[in-house]
């Protein structure tokens, strides 16, 4: 597995990752269950968690994150909706809360 990125909180990587696994890339997040053992808030920003990949998808994940940050830089896929058990927002396309696993509704 090789570093794709790191980021400051658990959220953004988490939203990478599943925008990558719904374009067929292989993830692994590193550093968060380093923070769980310790009891670390993974939001402290002591611990920044990292986004793995396999070698051999890099290069395609690595234009998927550059899509990705665009999209959000642009704002052209900003049809989120807000979930209703922790309030977190998720991309248009999640049937279900990456977060806490609630459906849409
Ligand atoms: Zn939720």
């Amino acid at each position: 597995m090789r570093k794709l990125l790191e980021a400051d909180s658990l959220t953004d990587i988490n939203l990478i990752a599943h925008y990558l696994q719904g374009n067929g890339i292989t993830v692994e997040i590193q550093n968060t269950q380093q923070s769980a053992v310790l009891n670390i808030s993974p939001f402290s920003g002591l611990v920044r968690p990292e986004l793995w990949v396999h070698p051999d998808q890099f290069s395609a994940a690595a234009k998927l994150v550059a899509r990705y940050q665009h999209e959000q830089a642009s704002g052209t896929d900003e049809k989120e909706w807000l979930c209703r058990g922790c309030r977190e927002g998720n991309p248009d396309n999640f049937g279900s809360c990456w977060s806490c696993g609630q459906a849409r509704k």
